[in-house]
C-alpha cells in the first residue's frame, strides 16, 4: 500500500465507518494512500481485522456496533486511542432492505432507520465535540440516490437516506461556524456486498450497460471533496449512474 506523505489528507486522521467492506474499505485505502492515518469502524472484527492487515502500516481497527448506543459512546475514545487525533468522520456504514411496504416485514422500518439514520446521528454527535474544540474538521456522509430522488421500489431506503440528506443540510449550518465542514456522497448502485440479493442476471445487465459503479470511483469523489481549499465549503458531490433504469 503506498502511502503519499505529501498528499491531500497527509498529517490527517480519517475514521471511516463500516469500513470492513465495500464502500467503507475503499475510502480508508484511498485516504490512507492520500497520506492520513485511519481508523477503520466496523461491527465486523473479523473482516476488520483482515482489512486492516491489507492495508498495513497507518490503519486500525476500531471494533464498534453502531445500532449499540453504549458501544457508540466509546468510539471518540477509541479512535483518538488508536490513532491520536480525529480530523475527517466518515460516516459510510448503511443497510439496505428493498422491496414493498405492502405485505413486507414491518420490523424491516426500525432495523434500517436504527442503523442509517439514529447511528449515523449518534456517532457524527459523538464526534463533534472533539472538532468544536480543535475548531477545525470535517464530516463526511455516505447517502445515495435515494436521499435525492425517490427510488419508488426502495421506499423504506428512500426514506432513511432522504432523512440523512436533510441531516446533512440542516447540519452544515450549525457547524460551519466552528470551522467544521459537512458533505455527503449520494452515489447510485454500487458493487458491494448491499446488492447480494441481486438477481444474477439484472447484476451482469447492469455491469455491462455501465449503470453499476466500483466503491474506488466513490472513493475517489470523497477524497476530491477532502482536497478543496478549506476556503471551499464540502458541498454535496451527487454521483449518479449513467442510469436509475436498473
Ligand atoms: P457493505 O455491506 O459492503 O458495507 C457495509 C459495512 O457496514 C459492512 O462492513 C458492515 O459490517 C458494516 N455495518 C453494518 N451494520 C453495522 C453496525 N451496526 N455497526 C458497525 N458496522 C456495521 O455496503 P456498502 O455498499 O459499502 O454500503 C456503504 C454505504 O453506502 C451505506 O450507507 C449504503 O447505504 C451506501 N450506498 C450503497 C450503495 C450500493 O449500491 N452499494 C449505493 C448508494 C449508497
Amino acid at each position: 500500500m503506498s502511502h503519499d506523505s505529501t498528499g491531500p489528507l497527509a498529517g490527517q486522521v480519517a475514521a471511516v465507518t463500516g469500513a470492513a467492506s465495500g464502500i467503507g474499505l475503499a475510502c480508508a485505502r484511498t485516504f490512507l494512500e492520500a497520506g492520513a492515518r485511519v481508523v477503520l469502524i466496523d461491527r465486523d472484527e473479523g473482516r476488520l481485522a483482515a482489512a486492516c492487515a491489507e492495508l498495513g502500516e497507518g490503519a486500525f481497527a476500531l471494533v464498534v456496533d453502531l445500532a449499540d448506543p453504549a458501544s457508540v459512546a466509546g468510539m471518540l475514545d477509541g479512535i483518538l486511542a488508536k490513532a491520536g487525533g480525529l480530523d475527517v468522520f466518515h460516516a459510510n456504514a448503511g443497510s439496505y432492505v428493498g422491496g414493498a411496504v405492502l405485505g413486507g416485514d414491518p420490523d424491516a422500518w426500525d432495523r434500517m432507520l436504527n442503523l442509517n439514520v439514529n447511528a449515523l446521528f449518534r456517532s457524527i454527535h459523538a464526534v463533534l465535540p472533539h472538532m468544536v474544540d480543535k475548531g477545525r474538521g470535517d464530516i463526511v456522509v455516505t447517502s445515495s440516490v435515494a436521499g435525492l430522488v425517490p427510488v419508488v421500489w426502495e421506499p423504506i431506503y428512500t426514506a432513511s437516506k432522504h432523512a440523512v440528506q436533510a441531516f446533512v443540510h440542516t447540519l452544515r449550518r450549525q457547524v460551519a461556524p466552528h470551522g467544521i465542514r459537512v458533505g455527503a456522497v449520494a452515489p447510485g448502485p454500487v458493487v458491494t456486498a448491499l446488492l447480494s440479493d441481486w438477481p444474477k442476471a439484472k447484476m451482469d445487465e447492469a455491469l455491462a450497460s455501465g449503470s453499476l459503479m466500483q466503491p474506488e470511483e466513490v472513493a475517489a469523489a470523497v477524497l476530491f471533496m477532502l482536497s478543496r481549499p478549506r476556503t471551499v465549503t464540502v458541498r454535496d458531490l451527487v454521483i449518479l449512474p449513467q442510469s436509475l433504469d436498473l
